[in-house]
Order: structure tokens, then C-alpha cells, then sequence
């Protein structure tokens, strides 16, 4: 680790994604099937998606649901009348009517209203007369889509492709965004369940560009889609706080193969699978060497930086635990420098058992251990994990990996110490997750060539890892 690592560490400003709360309605949950047909709605104080109950032939939607989280609510049912105040707006409906009060304003709905239990049903195809008079301001409503927009709350975006080698596309959204990312092969596909993104003037975009060939915006069933086509694998990375997603060819394909040599690096991206999408090969571990390119770590000698250390570390880790069955590929097998944001996404793509990051040191004995140290959230609340927090479900077996590891140093007479950090990218990885930070033996930093230290180090944690095996794949 170096100084300007750890700057870079304290500097980087968490992608601040909007914690949605998911309103269910209690006793009307329908499971979680994926087909479920569903609503959502986008305002400035919450975003939240409501199931959709079909009565004759109509889809209806539960009014209180959706006036919950925008104000105050109470409501009331007799016999077969409801009354709902909002706010100060007091509303009146009637079972099978489709006359209604709002305000003291008589008018239609477009289909009856309809009680069921406690529990007051409204046409979606009246949204758009009810709720402006009940909120007092416009609504838009996107009908074959099912989303739902309460005043201007649009997250607008714009692409640019640039036609570097390799090219990238770049979007930029007017707000924070957190997709859900998916790759098949020549496609990768974001969905925006919770973000009320709304469409460019043209929906289909194309790049006069062999390697990233087109995009094209979607809505369906409360959510919105951009789909970016390609020739090769692309995978995505986040950045300024979560306003910019960067669509690239995957790095690691230009750089290794699964089982090559140490440094003979000749794959190119388009002739190499993906192994995550192909399905051919599953990976155990994935492997980073930490710095690369033009971030050369810290300066161990003038002659060595940490770069190159973690690099020839990792090549080493990744034959002892391919040679004990545990397949492992490495983020970089090169010379390169990928971005934190990057690491992490990729690794989430490839969703091995164990992630493991590889550090050197100047100075000290041994090797320190580090799992992520996150900030602290709500974990009561139904919310959407923010990226500086995507590790929190995986971090207890992060740490028992890591307890391991130290019973196999120690009986390797390698003194070694466990520290909780805030070490990029561990916050943001969706599997267990460690860095090893590599002291240099006793000679000095001249002994992090000697093929004998690297060996200790690199067997003592791929035994350690054959041991917590069962239990990290079992997790996963
Ligand atoms: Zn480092």
C-alpha cells in the first residue's frame, strides 16, 4: 500500500444511491414472482413499486398504497362507502360506483371504484383523473409501462461513445443510479426498478462502432431498461457518485486466460469466452493485483514497485490453488491499471466464492489481513444497499475466512495480524471479500522475488482457503 492509496481511499466520495423503501401492502403481497404485474411511482420524497390486482378485465391499484408515502393518510371504511383524507383533501367513494368526491368536486372514474375488506381499489386507467385533484399538482403517467411520475421527478441521461481502443460508451444520468447489471453474451442489460428514468428523444441509439454497436431504451412493467449491444463481452463501471455508468469491452479478457503461463499474455478480447456468461468454467477465487499501469503502488526499492510485487504474488496464488482444484483467475495478469469501481464490478459479475486482493508493504513482518469496514447503515429498513455498503451481507464470512488464514500463517510461523478497513474496493464486492497485504521476509523488500517467500505466502493461504472451502461455496 502506498501514500497516495490510501489518500485516494480516504478521497473517494461513496455512490450515494436513494435508499427506496419498498411499500408492500401487508396482506395483498402476492409472493415474489417475477411476472407479477406492478406499478411504480416516482416522487421527491419516496420511489416505490405497488402490485397491480386485476378485477374485470381492469388492473386496479390500492389507493392508500399510493398515497402513504407522499403525506399524511387516513382512511375509513363503512358498509360499502370509503372515505380517504390526504393531507387536508378529503376524498369519497362508493363500491361499484364510479362517481366519486374529491374535495367537494363530484366526477367519473373510468371504471368502478371497488372495496375489498378494508382496502379501497382505483382503475389505473384513472390515475390521472384522481390524483392531481387529490395532490394538488400534475401527474404523468406512463400507461403501457405502468410508471408512474408525481411532479417533474425525470432522471434524464445521455450517451456518448467514445471510439478509443478499446471503446467505451459513457452515460450520464442527471441523478445517483444503481441498475441491476446483466450480461449475455453481445448484450449487457441495466434495469432501473427504483430510478424514474425517462427516455431520450430516439430509444434506439446506434454507434457507428464494430465493438459497441448499439443501445436502446425500454419501459415495461414498472421498470426501465437500457440494453447496450456489442461484439464483445462488456461489462459496466460506476462513477461520480453513481451519475455515470461506463459501458467497456471486459478487461480481463484482453489479459488472461484461464491455466496460461505467467506473462504470456497473447488473448484478445473477441477470441476469449467470457467466463462468467459462457458457462464453461466457474471460478472459486478471484484474484487482484492491487496497482498496475501507470498507479505503480508503493516504491518498495528503487527498483521495485509494489505493481509488480502483487502481480507476481498473485500469479503464484493463483497456481497453488489451481494446482489444489480451486480454479482462480486474475482481475489483471498484466501490466494495467483498473479502477477500483471496476474491480469490484467485475468480480460481482464472475460471483466467485472468494475475492482476494493482494498488497505489498515497505515495511513490517508478516502479513496484515484486512476485511471492509463499512459505514453504517439502517439494516433494519427494507432498502436498496447503497454500492459503499454491498458488502455488508457478505462480511461475516469474510472475516471467517479470514480466521483461518491466520491459524494457517501461524502454523507457518508467519506472523500476521487482522484489521477491519475501509480498503477499496472491499466495501463494494458481493462475495466475501479480504486483501492480503504482504510484509517483506527478513532480508528486506530483495526477498519479495525469492520464489521460496512467495511460495510460504501464496500456499498458506490457498491451504487455509481448501480448508473454508465447503463453507464459502455452500454461501454462495
Ligand atoms: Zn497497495
Amino acid at each position: 500500500m502506498t501514500t497516495p492509496h490510501r489518500r485516494r481511499l480516504g478521497a473517494r466520495v461513496s455512490a450515494v444511491i436513494l435508499a427506496l423503501t419498498v411499500w408492500v401492502c401487508g396482506s395483498f403481497v402476492s409472493g415474489s414472482s417475477t411476472d407479477e404485474k406492478r406499478i411504480s411511482i416516482y416522487s421527491t420524497v419516496a420511489n416505490y413499486s405497488l402490485s397491480i390486482t386485476d378485477r374485470n378485465g381492469q388492473g386496479y391499484v390500492g389507493l392508500l398504497e399510493i398515497l402513504d408515502p407522499l403525506g399524511t393518510v387516513r382512511a375509513k371504511a363503512s358498509r360499502d362507502r370509503w372515505k380517504i383524507r390526504y393531507n387536508d383533501v378529503e376524498s369519497d367513494f362508493a363500491t361499484g360506483k364510479t362517481r366519486v368526491r374529491v374535495h367537494g368536486n363530484d366526477f367519473d372514474l373510468t371504471a368502478p371504484f371497488l372495496l375489498e375488506g378494508n382496502r379501497g381499489l382505483i382503475p389505473l386507467s384513472s390515475l390521472t383523473l384522481l390524483l392531481p385533484r387529490i395532490l394538488g399538482g400534475p401527474v404523468t403517467y406512463h400507461e403501457a409501462s405502468r410508471r408512474l411520475f408525481v411532479g417533474s421527478v425525470g432522471v434524464r441521461f445521455a450517451a456518448q461513445i467514445n471510439k478509443t481502443v478499446p471503446p467505451s460508451l459513457v452515460l450520464n444520468f442527471s441523478s445517483p443510479v444503481n441498475p441491476t447489471v446483466a450480461t449475455e453474451p453481445g448484450k449487457l442489460r441495466m434495469t432501473f426498478k427504483r430510478e424514474p428514468l425517462v427516455p431520450l428523444d430516439t430509444q434506439n441509439l446506434s454507434f457507428d462502432n464494430k465493438i459497441i454497436t448499439s443501445a436502446a431504451y425500454l419501459e415495461e412493467n414498472g421498470t426501465a431498461e437500457i440494453t447496450v449491444n456489442g461484439s464483445a463481452p462488456l461489462f459496466a463501471t460506476f462513477s461520480n457518485d453513481g451519475r455515470t455508468i461506463t459501458i467497456a469491452p471486459a478487461p480481463h479478457l484482453a489479459t488472461q486466460s484461464p491455466n496460461q503461463g505467467v506473462g504470456s499474455s497473447t488473448a484478445s478480447p473477441t477470441e476469449s469466452p467470457n467466463p462468467n456468461t459462457s458457462g464453461t468454467r466457474r471460478y472459486f477465487a478471484v484474484i487482484d493485483a492491487a496497482h498496475g499501469g501507470d498507479d505503480r503502488g508503493a516504491t518498495l526499492d528503487p527498483q521495485l514497485a509494489e505493481k509488480d510485487v502483487t502481480l507476481a504474488f498473485a500469479r503464484r496464488l493463483q497456481q497453488e490453488l489451481e494446482s489444489r482444484g480451486m480454479a482462480a483467475m486474475l482481475l489483471r495478469n498484466n501490466d494495467t491499471n483498473l479502477s477500483q469501481d471496476q474491480r469490484a464490478s467485475e468480480t460481482n459479475s464472475i460471483r466467485p466464492a472468494i475475492y482476494i486482493c493482494l498488497h505489498a508493504a515497505a515495511e513490517g513482518t508478516g502479513v496484515g489481513l484486512y476485511s471492509a469496514l463499512l459505514p453504517s447503515g439502517d439494516e433494519t429498513r427494507k432498502t436498496f444497499t447503497p454500492w459503499n455498503r454491498a458488502q455488508a451481507s457478505y462480511l461475516a464470512a469474510s472475516q471467517s475466512a479470514i480466521k483461518i488464514l491466520r491459524t494457517e500463517f501461524d502454523s507457518n510461523h508467519v506472523a500476521n495480524h487482522s484489521f477491519s478497513a475501509s480498503l477499496k474496493p472491499l466495501n463494494n464486492v458481493t462475495v466475501p471479500a479480504i486483501a492480503v497485504e504482504v510484509a517483506p521476509p527478513q532480508i528486506g523488500v530483495s526477498g519479495f522475488n525469492s520464489a521460496e517467500y512467495q511460495q510460504l505466502i501464496s500456499a498458506s493461504i490457498s491451504m487455509a482457503l481448501s480448508e473454508a472451502r465447503t463453507n464459502l461455496e455452500a454461501a454462495r
